[in-house]
């Protein structure tokens, strides 16, 4: 009697101690370490000093895109916030793409980046207008694996700098508008982006495909796929090019309501099975140099206001368990393991831009 009693005990505390140490060890929301890996902050606030602070979470100021001329202004804004504080405000460069048609393009775009990385940049950009945008002098749109940029990139895997891809769109921008879609409101208002029904442009399959022949043509480029790379629709296809290609990561920004519409225990598989290969990203644009009036001191105050919700949120789903709302809607939090956690909010993205490790405490 006794005996079967205690393998009875031994056989629940087996069973709830995994348990009882997860729920012990999940980190408290401000305790663990941020990174917003896809952020665009183009003004110095001191709201969203302050909210980046107290909630222990630091940015990197992507610089986009290369074909607007909007550049060395983009570059101008980012490098001073990273003097100011280079623990908050790391950031990424791109390469012009207006004179792409010139001799030395390549060797061109080479020398800016460099100049770049010795002010700080810490990655490079590329942007969906090179596949669905640009086109060659024969009217051709040109893809992301146009010989045109092999010389970048094999620079970039020599120097060591992550490439940051969005390349193509979200399925949906092929697909008939549909009120449920995540991107209805972004594609009913930004229909120069929707490709249903335009045929002349490259279709999804084939940007993806020409995103994957950058890491075939250079396997030792370390590819971040914004995003989800692109393939928020497809779990399976995400899988697939993370075992295929070892240098390739995604990050989230702007699709964590995406993951919320697969069924969680799927996405938390994901996570569960490629910890070291997805981090944590928002995309949220504050950028006063393309309004035509300044903002206002309460406008910054509302958006550092709806990052912190955002943030918050996005930490429910990611780190909370059970029922949560998400974007108004009742979704499965994913509950994932704190060193997953780790790795997601900060590990990764320190480890792919080498940023410095030690910056808990400095903000
Ligand atoms: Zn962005």
């Amino acid at each position: 009697m006794n005996a079967l009693l205690l393998r009875l005990t031994l056989a629940l505390l087996a069973v709830s101690v995994p348990f009882t140490r997860a729920a012990e060890t999940r980190p408290a929301y401000t305790e663990i370490r941020k990174i917003d890996c896809h952020s665009h902050i183009f003004e110095d606030v001191a709201a969203f000093d302050a909210l980046f602070r107290r909630i222990n979470l630091r940015t990197i100021n992507v610089c986009v895109p290369g074909g607007d001329g909007r550049l060395e202004e983009m570059d101008r804004v980012a490098v001073s916030l990273y003097r100011k504080d280079p623990t908050l405000y790391p950031f990424t460069t791109t390469f012009n793409l207006l004179d792409r048609d010139r001799p030395g393009y390549a060797d061109r775009a080479i020398a800016w980046l460099d100049g770049a990385f010795r002010r700080g940049a810490v990655g490079v950009k590329i942007w969906k207008e090179v596949g669905i945008e640009i086109k060659n002098p024969a009217g051709k749109f040109i893809l992301p694996d146009d010989p045109l940029f092999d010389p970048i990139y094999a620079h970039l895997a020599k120097v060591g700098k992550p490439l940051h891809a969005h390349l193509a769109e979200p399925i949906d921008a092929w697909r008939p508008l549909d009120p449920d879609s995540s991107h209805y409101s972004y594609y009913s208002t930004n229909p120069q982006w929707h490709l249903y029904g335009k045929p002349e442009y490259p279709s999804h399959a084939a940007i993806i495909a020409a995103r994957d022949n950058i890491m075939k043509k250079h396997p030792t480029l370390v590819v971040l796929g914004a995003h989800l790379g692109s393939l928020e629709h497809d779990l399976e296809g995400i899988a697939e090019r993370l075992d295929r290609y070892p240098n390739f990561h995604i990050e989230v920004a702007a699709r964590t309501r995406n993951l919320t519409r697969h069924p969680s225990e799927k996405v938390r598989a994901l996570f569960l099975k490629y910890p070291n290969r997805i981090l944590y990203g928002v995309d949220a644009g504050w950028m006063p140099l393309r309004r035509t009036q300044p903002p206002t001191d309460a406008q910054r105050q509302g958006h550092a206001n709806s990052l912190e919700l955002r943030y918050q949120a996005d930490w429910d789903y990611y780190a909370g368990s059970g029922e949560t709302t998400y974007n108004g809607r009742k979704v499965q939090a994913l509950n994932l393991p704190r060193a997953v956690l780790e790795q997601f909010y900060h590990a990764n993205a320190e480890r792919l831009f080498k940023l410095d490790a030690a910056w808990a405490g400095k903000n």
